[in-house]
């Protein structure tokens, strides 16, 4: 089988076909730290592409809690129990086997298949941080561990070698040269359903009208017009932003994704070791358990908190995550400079300033010219 290179494990894997990265590579970036689980992303998404019959259970975006939550449910225990042992070497290299390595034999990659009672509880286990087990009377010391869950919202990764593609046996899905989205060809597929079993993920979703598959598909109307996703600029929290991604060799300074997720390492993928290379990035919650954090994002997750914490002393970053949620267009480049921050477009022309820190203005509580009195509210 190819092998094809994988700076996210830091090694080359297997994989059914021949390495190939497209001309540029589609990918969000979301700040954990922000989201509020609003599921204003989900409900953008779902009033633009799944309103038919048919998809009715589908969410193209959704948002969990973890680490209770899931959708389908326990999507990410059963393919992790599934793999086995996922050590990583002390240099950044996974020491484990990723989803095409542990195939079985006669498969092309390792996987599971949820049943339809698995798809009913898109919100099960939300804002829940004792697994269930929380009632009315109970005392905070009886917990089963430390208080904390995050939310975690989630679209199709559009991973550069992607586990739905590798499995279509009529070649249905390709990924895009132009941006990197992976899409299925509504006329090829005939709804065999290998691509909801071999996406860990599970981001292909079946649709028992149409009686075809069918997943997110970067909004990719949006993306030709310079305008990034429905998810994204729907975002109440302004957690997220999307872009291109660069490999690391290639990796670009001033282009903002590049920036967080090579040269800062404040956005991580999320299981990097199913070997995917996915194409969405997250930067960590600094209050959450870190044994969980590793197992998810990898053994930068230190690292990641770390510079998060210390952002308030890095004012190219904090200007960059200013920037976060104040465009619709994508920005290609960024700068920060005399504590402004600014966002171009591909042909480098400013499409966003904003201010690094914003004054504050703390009024006299009785404003004596006026006779009236005044509160601090916005
Ligand atoms: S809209 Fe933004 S803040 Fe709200 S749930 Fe989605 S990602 Fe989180
Ligand atoms: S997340 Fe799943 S559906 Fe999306 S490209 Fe990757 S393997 Fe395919
Ligand atoms: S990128 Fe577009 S299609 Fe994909 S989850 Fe977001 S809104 Fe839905």
């Amino acid at each position: 089988m190819p092998k094809v290179s994988n700076w996210q494990i830091g090694r080359d894997c297997e994989y059914p076909y021949d390495g190939h990265r497209p001309a540029r590579q589609w990918s969000i970036i979301f700040d954990l730290n922000k989201c509020i689980a609003c599921q204003t992303c989900t409900l953008a998404c779902k009033t633009t592409w799944t309103s038919g019959k048919g998809q009715e259970y589908m969410f193209w975006n959704n948002v969990e809690t973890k680490p209770w939550g899931g959708y389908p449910l326990a999507w990410d225990l059963r393919i992790l129990e599934q793999l086995g042992r996922q050590d990583w070497g002390a240099n950044g290299e996974y020491l484990g086997k990723t989803l095409v390595e542990a195939a079985p034999e006669n498969e092309r990659v390792l996987h599971y298949a949820p049943v339809d009672e698995d798809w009913m509880y898109p919100n099960i286990g939300e804002d829940d941080c004792g697994g269930g087990t929380v009632d009315g009377g109970m005392h905070q010391a009886s917990l089963p561990h430390d208080q904390w869950f995050f939310y975690l919202p989630r679209t199709c990764a559009h991973c550069t070698y992607p586990a739905c593609l590798a499995a279509c046996p009529r070649k249905a899905i390709y990924k895009r040269e132009e941006d990197g989205i992976v899409l299925i060809d509504q006329s090829r597929c005939k709804g065999y359903g290998e691509c909801v079993r071999a996406c860990p993920y599970k981001k292909s979703m079946y649709n028992p009208h149409t009686r075809t598959s069918e997943k997110c598909i970067g909004c990719y109307p949006a993306v030709e017009q310079g305008i990034q996703p429905q998810c994204v600029v729907n975002c109440i929290g302004k957690i997220r932003v999307m872009g291109f991604i660069n490999p690391p060799a290639k990796a670009r300074a001033d282009n903002p994704i590049d920036y967080l997720v090579h040269e800062k390492g404040l956005a991580l993928p999320y299981y990097p070791q199913l070997g995917l290379e996915p194409n969405i990035y997250y930067i960590p919650p600094i209050h959450a358990d870190r044994d969980y954090l590793r197992q998810m994002f990898g053994p930068r997750v230190e690292d990641a908190i770390e510079a998060y914490r210390k952002l308030p002393e890095d004012p190219r970053a904090s200007g960059l995550l200013c920037l976060i949620g104040s465009t619709d267009r994508i920005m290609h480049r960024f700068d920060v400079k005399k504590g402004m921050a600014y966002g171009y477009d591909e042909a480098g022309a400013e499409i966003v300033r904003v201010p690094v820190t914003e004054d504050v203005i703390v009024r006299a509580p009785f404003d004596a010219k006026l006779g009236a009195s005044r509160h601090n509210t916005p």
